[in-house]
């Protein structure tokens, strides 16, 4: 029913054969399925009455044997209505993905259970990825999970702690790299295929896009069976807004949805080839050879995906848009302090951008917006730290407290 497709000779492989780039032309793959027996399939199944979550849609996953399924719950994030932001902004309708709440606090998880499940059912021992920390920290879960040997490379210096932290507890073999991601990435890659027992997850694999695509499927059945007219993601290896366009067209192929949101992807200003080119309107991507931000997560120069995601972009009527990182940091801050919500900068960059394009009188506002937020705030503590006021410290007596919140004038205090 399904088979992996180069995007871009159309050569099929099997779903079950090991292979991450055509063997024609070299470009990526994508899982393509009958959608008129998908649709059959789906009729017979009581998958509306599963509860939200990636395996709510197993029937929509390339998958033969449920019982391999390897889980941590993931998806079923909140879409949260962002009543304060949207008054702040001016804006109608405005909601956020929070993909911070996932099992080890990003989205990845999406698609580490479905491309674990696919290494499980291959048989295979070990896994391996290159990663800016998320995807290090859900493979090494997955992995741990299943009984997998994991090894994940990190690239030196700025990784955040809370990412690290969770790869080395949950048992991977960690390696840092003297390098950037885009060398890490791409010693991964031909490491796995002269060493064909070691199980490539990084986003070229198309089994991770597939999870990732119930982002989309889960913003339509939150929304009652629609669509949004704008979804706005963070972009780094452009694995994530394929993988949700993908949902949202699927659904809509499927006659679930009617209409297609425009797909807004942003970008940190230091590493962003897919905003530039779409801004330049080109057909191809120039990339960044030292790409830097604070935003490590989409700290990528090479995106991988970038055909996907300039495909994505154009198809939906989108667009792309860069933000500093003053602006991602200051987003943050903001989504914070008016909606209760702590996310990792990376994730804030979809705020940046919203922001952005508000200001640039880029986006109607009466427009129905999804920011997606793809990673926890609590993975990089050190920068919410660093931008935040330092607490005051005091004896520990009622007046001095009383002071500092403004209940006692200084000289009551220094009379005492
Ligand atoms: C991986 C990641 C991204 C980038 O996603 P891509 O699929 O590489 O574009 C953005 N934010 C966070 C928190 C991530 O972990
Ligand atoms: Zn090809």
């Amino acid at each position: 029913m399904a088979n992996q497709v180069c995007i871009n000779c159309g050569s099929k492989y099997e779903i079950d054969e090991i292979v991450y780039f055509c063997r024609k032309c070299g470009d990526i793959l994508e899982i393509k399925y009958d959608y008129g027996e998908l649709s059959k399939a789906l009729k017979r199944s009581d998958w509306r009455n599963a509860p939200l979550s990636v395996w709510r849609y197993r029937d929509f996953m390339p998958i033969n044997d449920p019982t391999k399924i390897v889980s941590l719950n993931e998806g079923g994030t909140g879409l949260h209505p962002c009543m304060r932001l949207a008054k702040h902004l001016g804006l109608r309708e405005l909601y956020v993905k929070n993909e911070g709440e996932n099992p080890t606090g990003s989205f990845k998880d999406r698609g580490m259970t479905v491309g674990v499940t696919k290494a499980v059912e291959l048989g295979v021992k070990s896994v391996i990825c290159a990663s800016t920390g998320n995807t290090s920290a859900s493979l090494a879960a997955y992995a741990a999970k299943a009984g997998l040997q994991c090894a994940v490379l990190i690239p030196t210096g700025k990784i955040a702690y809370g990412k690290l932290s969770q790869a080395m507890i949950y048992g991977a073999k960690v390696i840092q790299v003297r390098g950037n991601f885009d060398q890490a990435l791409d010693i991964v890659l031909k490491l796995s295929e002269k060493h064909r027992t070691i199980y490539l997850l990084n986003s070229v694999n198309p089994f991770r896009i597939e999870g990732q695509k119930s982002l989309g499927y889960e913003i339509c059945d939150q929304l009652n069976q629609q669509a949004p007219d704008r979804v706005i993601v963070p972009v780094g290896n452009a694995g994530n807004i394929s993988a949700i366009w993908k949902g949202f067209k699927e659904f809509h192929e499927l006659g679930f949805v009617k209409g297609l949101p425009k797909m807004t992807g942003i970008q940190a200003a230091g590493a962003a080839p897919i905003a530039q080119a779409i801004k330049t309107g080109s057909d191809t991507i120039v990339p960044v050879a030292a790409p830097e931000t604070v935003a490590t997560a989409i700290r990528i120069g090479a995106p991988v995906s970038w055909k996907k995601a300039l495909n994505a972009i154009r198809e939906s009527k989108g667009t792309a848009e860069t933000v500093t990182d003053e602006e991602i940091l200051s987003a943050q801050k903001l989504l914070a302090r008016v909606e209760g919500l702590f996310v990792e900068p990376a994730s804030a960059s979809s705020i940046a951008g919203l922001i952005k394009l508000v200001e640039n009188g880029l986006i109607d506002k009466d427009e129905r917006i999804v920011c997606v937020t793809t990673g926890h705030g609590l993975k990089d503590p050190d920068t919410a730290v660093k931008m935040s006021e330092k607490p005051v410290e005091v004896d520990a007596e009622m007046a001095a407290i009383e002071y500092v919140l403004g209940l006692k004038r200084a000289m009551e205090v220094v009379a005492r």
